[in-house]
């Protein structure tokens, strides 16, 4: 891949960028109580006392949690950390009663592993994954209900997060969203969190230097809770930009925590960059230790599915296709699943064109996505099994297929219904042939005469004269054989 840089008044820039992902475990119950950690409830229906931070509460880890971080560093090809531990971060804000937050700082459960991401020319690159840790959410403030006052919703106050530290690997915008695209597909897949940017629970907070080639890395600042990937990587853009600009004009870039205006394309300054002594981290005193079982790591090893990389793989050497179609069929696990079920025991590559070219624009078209599409796969396997045992053909296909997305009807029924078979009778055949011939004396002369482009032309009428139901490679033939 040709490196991206971006030029300045004083010649060409580097970026170099690291990703923080906060990612919402799926779990039915929070960290470390056992309220409900569901999304979108009535605000303060789900916190109990531990969350509001009575006094005297005590919290209890959740094995379900510690078991979606374990699957998450294991399908991040990560070291697990048998040993781990609790650490309190202190700081004071509204919607934090604790006035902490349990977090690992010193001691995260995973350590290093690697994303592997294929960016749009077909190249790869290996993105490092630095660690990974559980914590509590916070509550959250909302400030747009009422003209004077801020409320405070709890609901979301120690709700399980991991979060995802990656290397200073990333150099363009389109690294950085496909980093994140790969993450939220390898924890969907893995079903230890929904990637649902919108509802917050994934977020990132991107850290952007810049820099002449060959040089150490500079001073880098961090954009915070970047909750697109679009925006993800205009953030990574309008920072890299800025940060030429204060060089070029003599300053110097400060450490510091900013924030991404997309409306605008550029970033604000939010305060100055706290360290990590500004939090008073010190191990949870009502926490030990964390101790994983190997026995217990291996079991959820040997559970985890197929991830998409593997799946990949498997596609191209199974169905025999090309490393880009199957990376499109992979892309969410249902598609894929989805797929499979229609490939198996049929034409592979031709499962694959229909998914990815009339399903997939059905499915746009409709504004449904594959759980809830029109087409099941098992009707999608009935259309190609009646162009298979040649029932139909390709173009009649196209029309069952779009009454198919209509109806949700099985295909059989539709070609029923409306009297699609092929035909295949070559009497029937031939009549339709010699009708078009004779209708078309002036044509066949000048076919005679060398102009041999129309014979394209009497296949057209013969199929429009049997309203597109004739076997093509019969047609052919009958054609071949009158005037061939
Ligand atoms: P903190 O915990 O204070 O935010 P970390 O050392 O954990 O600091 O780094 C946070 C993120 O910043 C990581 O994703 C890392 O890859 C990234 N990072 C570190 N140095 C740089 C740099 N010079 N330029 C861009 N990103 C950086
Ligand atoms: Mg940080």
């Amino acid at each position: 891949m040709a490196s991206y840089t971006l030029e300045g008044s004083t010649g060409t820039w580097e970026i170099v960028c690291g990703l923080e992902v906060h990612a919402q475990v799926i779990s039915k119950s929070k960290l470390f109580s056992g309220a409900s950690a569901e999304y979108g409830a009535e605000p303060n229906s789900q916190v109990s006392f531990v969350d509001a931070a009575f006094p005297g509460m005590l919290p209890v880890i959740n094995r379900e949690c510690v078991a979606q971080a374990v699957r998450t560093g294991l399908g991040l090809g990560a070291a697990i950390n048998l040993w781990s531990r609790f650490d309190r971060k202190n700081y004071f804000y509204a919607d934090l009663p604790q006035g902490y937050q349990i977090s690992q700082f010193a001691h995260p459960i995973v350590g290093k592993g690697v994303v592997e991401v294929t960016l749009s020319d077909g190249s790869t690159k290996e993105i490092g994954v630095t660690r990974l840790h559980l914590e509590q959410d916070a509550g959250k403030s909302l400030h747009d209900q009422d003209p004077t006052k801020s409320f405070i919703d709890l609901n979301r106050s120690g709700v399980a997060l991991m979060e995802i530290v990656s290397e200073p690997d990333i150099r363009s915008p389109e690294e950085a969203g496909a980093y994140l695209t790969k993450l939220r597909q390898i924890l969907r897949y893995l079903g230890t969190c929904d990637g649902n940017m919108d509802e917050g629970s994934m977020r990132a907070d991107v850290n952007v230097s810049v820099r002449k080639a060959g040089e150490e890395f500079r001073t880098r600042c961090e954009v915070k809770n970047v909750n697109s990937i679009r925006f993800v990587m205009q953030a990574v853009e309008a920072e890299a930009k800025r940060q030429i600009e204060v060089w070029e004009s003599g300053g110097e870039v400060r450490q510091e925590t900013r924030l991404f205006d997309p409306s605008r394309m550029e970033t604000r300054s939010m305060r100055s960059k706290e360290d990590a002594h500004d939090y008073r981290y010190f191990p949870d005193p009502d926490l030990l230790p964390l101790v994983l079982e190997p026995d217990w790591v291996s079991r959820l090893k040997a559970s985890l599915p197929e991830l998409p990389d593997a799946k990949t793989t498997r596609f191209v050497s199974e169905y025999g296709l090309s490393a880009y179609d199957a990376r499109i069929l992979v892309m969410e696990q249902a598609t894929a699943d989805f797929y499979e079920t229609v490939a198996r025991g049929r034409d592979a590559k031709m499962a694959a064109n229909w998914m990815m070219g009339d399903f997939f624009a059905a499915l746009n078209r409709t504004g449904r996505s594959i759980e809830d599409s029109p087409v099941s796969a098992a009707n999608l396997s009935g259309l190609l099994d009646l162009i298979a045992d040649k029932t139909i053909n390709g173009r009649i296909a196209k029309e069952v297929f779009e009454a198919m997305v209509e109806t949700g009807e099985a295909p059989a029924a539709i070609v029923e219904a409306k009297g699609l078979r092929q035909v295949t009778d070559t009497g029937a055949i031939d009549d339709a042939v010699e009708a078009v011939l004779a209708a078309n004396a002036d044509k066949v002369a000048q076919y005679k005469g060398g102009q041999e482009k129309l014979f394209g032309f009497f296949v057209g009428q013969v199929m429009k004269a049997m309203a597109g139901k004739g076997n093509p490679a019969l047609v052919n033939e009958a054609l071949k054989a009158k005037i061939g």
